[in-house]
């Protein structure tokens, strides 16, 4: 058995996180260093290292929650698109990145990283959870 991933550890509640959404199968929370505002992850509760290796029924009904979770954030946020990402280097348990855009998911990313490492912003967080949330 590998050892817990940190989402692990979220869904356990041994670690926090601003949930948005959590079901038996499936649990989504805001990402802790945002690329925009409402940036959510969606996992799989069960601890598989990469999306590509989930059974087919897992990876279709996490892909319908992620539906419901841009969705959410367009009827929320009201955003001009709302953007997708797979990366899984950072962490070894599948997730989906599902971000508001008012531009393009390069440039948001780029403005991200040049604007540097910043500490993760609880108030902010929370306050866009609690707008997020279903
Ligand atoms: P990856 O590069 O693996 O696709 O992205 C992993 C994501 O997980 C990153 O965007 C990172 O900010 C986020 N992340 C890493 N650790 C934590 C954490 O403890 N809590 C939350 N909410 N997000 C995390």
């Amino acid at each position: 058995m590998s050892e817990d991933s940190i989402f692990t550890k979220i869904i356990n509640g041994e670690i926090p996180a601003h949930k948005i959404y959590e079901d038996k199968r499936v649990i989504a929370f805001l990402d802790i260093n945002p690329i925009t505002p409402g940036h959510t992850l969606v996992i799989p509760k069960q601890q598989i290292e990469s999306i590509w290796n989930l059974d087919s029924d897992t990876y279709e009904y996490l892909m319908k929650i992620v539906h419901t979770i841009a969705d959410r954030q367009k009827e929320v946020l009201n955003p001009k698109r709302v953007g997708m990402l797979l990366d899984g280097f950072g962490v070894p348990h599948a997730h989906v990145h599902v971000l508001p855009l008012d531009g393009g998911l390069e440039s948001s990313i780029a403005r991200h990283l040049a604007s540097g490492f910043k500490e993760p912003d609880h108030a902010a967080l929370e306050q866009m959870a609690n707008r997020l949330k279903f």
